[in-house]
Formats: C-alpha cells, sequence, structure tokens
C-alpha cells in the first residue's frame, strides 16, 4: 500500500476510533496488507502499533488470561486482549475506514495479530503534556510584558528582542508586573516570574537589572529543577547549608544580571549604571533567620511541595488591589 493511503487510513481511524472508544489513544499504522487464511482479497492485516488507556488494557488482559503473569517486557498483539464481541465492534470501524481510503468494497475479514497494543498510563499522558508545553510555548504573557516595558521606556528594536530572547530561553512559564504588598522587587518560582511595577518607574537599566536578576532564577530552575531549589524550605538540610545555598544562588543571579546589563551598554543599547551587588552584603546569619522564619511558618501551614511553596509567596507577594 503506499505511504500516502497509509497516512490517510491513520487519521480516519484515530478520528473514528476515538470517537466511540474512550480508551482508544491514538494508532500508528505503518502498512495494510492483504492476505490471510481464507479469501485473500477479502482479508486485511493492519501492521503497526495502537495506544490504549492502561487501566482498561490490564483490566482487558486478565479477562482473557486468567492465570498467565502480565508480560510487562514482551510484545503483546491487541488481537490478545480483546474477545470477540468487543473485536467486530472494533473491526467495523477497520474496515470502513479502509473501504473509503482505498474506495474498495468492505473487506470482509481482518486480523489483529500484527497489530501491537501499548499501554499508556495517565501519569506518563500528563508528563507528555507538559513537556509538550515546554517545548512549544513561549512564555505566558510574555508579549504584554514588553508592551508594558516599552510603554513606560523607551526601548529599541533591538533591546526589545534582547530581553525577550533573554526570558524565553531560560524557559520561565509566565511572566507578568504586578502590585505587591511586600517590600519585594521581584518575585521568581517555579511558575514564573512577577516584578514590582514600582520599578517601572526606576531607570531602564535598574528595571532591567531586576528582571534579569529574576529570570536568572529561571536559569537555576532549569538547571537544578525545583525539588533542588527549593531545597532550602523543604529538605533536610541544616540551617547553615540552607542559607549558604541561598545566599550562592541570590549571588549567582546578581552576577548573571551585571553580566548581561555589561553586554547590553557595550552594545550601546542602554546607559551608563553600576549593577548593585544586593547579597554580596548580606550576611549569612540574616539570611537564615529570614529561612527559619518562612519556614516556621510553612510547616504551621502544611506547606510540603513546589506547588504550595509558589502559591505561598505569590500569595505573600501579590496584591490584589
Ligand atoms: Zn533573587
Amino acid at each position: 500500500m503506499n505511504e500516502h493511503s497509509i497516512r490517510a487510513y491513520n487519521k480516519l481511524l484515530n478520528m473514528s476510533l476515538s470517537k466511540d472508544f474512550n480508551w482508544f489513544k491514538k494508532i500508528e499504522l505503518s502498512d495494510v496488507k492483504h492476505g490471510g487464511v481464507r479469501d485473500q482479497k477479502n482479508f486485511i492485516n493492519p501492521i503497526g502499533t495502537i495506544y490504549v488507556d492502561s487501566d482498561w488494557g490490564h483490566k482487558q488482559f486478565r479477562e482473557y488470561h486468567y492465570e498467565s503473569p502480565f508480560p510487562y517486557d514482551e510484545e503483546l498483539s491487541f488481537g490478545d486482549i480483546i474477545g470477540r464481541n468487543l473485536s467486530q465492534e472494533i473491526q467495523k470501524h477497520f474496515k470502513i475506514c479502509f473501504s473509503i481510503v482505498y474506495s474498495e468494497p468492505t473487506p470482509k475479514y481482518m486480523s489483529f495479530s500484527w497489530l501491537n497494543v501499548v499501554f499508556i498510563n495517565k501519569d506518563e499522558n500528563m508528563i507528555q503534556e507538559s513537556m509538550r508545553r515546554i517545548l512549544n510555548e513561549e512564555t505566558q504573557g510574555i508579549d504584554r510584558f514588553i508592551d508594558e516595558l516599552s510603554n513606560t521606556h523607551e526601548l529599541s528594536d533591538e533591546l526589545k528582542t534582547f530581553v525577550k530572547k533573554f526570558i524565553e530561553e531560560s524557559q520561565c512559564k509566565k511572566i507578568d508586573f504586578s502590585k505587591f504588598k511586600i517590600d519585594a522587587l521581584g518575585l521568581a518560582l517555579h511558575t514564573g516570574v512577577l516584578i514590582n511595577s514600582l520599578t517601572l518607574k526606576k531607570p531602564l537599566p535598574f528595571l532591567l537589572f531586576v528582571i534579569f536578576h529574576e529570570v536568572a532564577h529561571q536559569y537555576q530552575f532549569k538547571k537544578y529543577g525545583d525539588d533542588e531549589m527549593y531545597h532550602f524550605y523543604l529538605g533536610d538540610v541544616t540551617e547553615k547549608e540552607a542559607a549558604e545555598f541561598m545566599k550562592k544562588t541570590e549571588e549567582v543571579a546578581d552576577e548573571f544580571a551585571s553580566r548581561k546589563i555589561r553586554e547590553l551598554q557595550k552594545r550601546g543599547l542602554i546607559g551608563s549604571f553600576t549593577p548593585p551587588q544586593v547579597y554580596k552584603n548580606v550576611s549569612i546569619q540574616q539570611i537564615s533567620w529570614m529561612l527559619n522564619n518562612f519556614k516556621k511558618d510553612m510547616r504551621k501551614k502544611n506547606i510540603d511541595s513546589p506547588e504550595k511553596i509558589s502559591e505561598y509567596f505569590y500569595n505573600m507577594a501579590k496584591s490584589e488591589l
């Protein structure tokens, strides 16, 4: 069968099966061959893989294999897990779609034994979904963020592109200006970045420094992962270790932001400004005191996952007014 027809058959089957069966995930056919034990011309063998819900698939398997253990590592054919009645139901889709695509009379017989079955569980589905999001989707709110920036400051196209690219390449999920309830310039969480809208009134180089600092934390999330980054709130670490790790990540974010500012100055895109080294002069004792206060409060409020931490700081910082 030619490639074009296979693709059309595959597409039609995917649409048709997903409409009628909720356990069906997708099908990937590589070929369809005629031939079988009976009337060869009237017999089709679809070759490929069918992906089904794993709960459903395990139940089906049990129904027809009372005692044998589940063949986790072996290839299983789709025909092995469906009984006669269901098989007839599903065959209708294969036969009718076949006759539509190939303009042939509806075949009388078919076999599922050349169709492998793969079980997809819900977690895998969710992971695939979020990976797709990370790979394909740009930072949520990025265009509005750049607009707000260029509404209050004059930005060349080159500078706009630079800032946008820097933010997107950090894989920052979301970025926004917001009024703050607390005395902070910005907030970086694994769910995204929030910049205090008061900083919009500051000179552009300073404002960019704040943005770059928070986005630098997004590069750290990308590099170390959420669990590692929140380790000093959740993990089993000593006070001193936690404070040192936090000081380190802040100093690195300051340095990273300074380098970006210097790069822009060299290219003549922003005026003169000496980036501050905010965290260089903050002592380990001060950080450790602050961390302890957070940890105590978090324990009281049962904050024990990256999601809850993110929500906790987000609610603490963002003002609804
Ligand atoms: Zn920071």
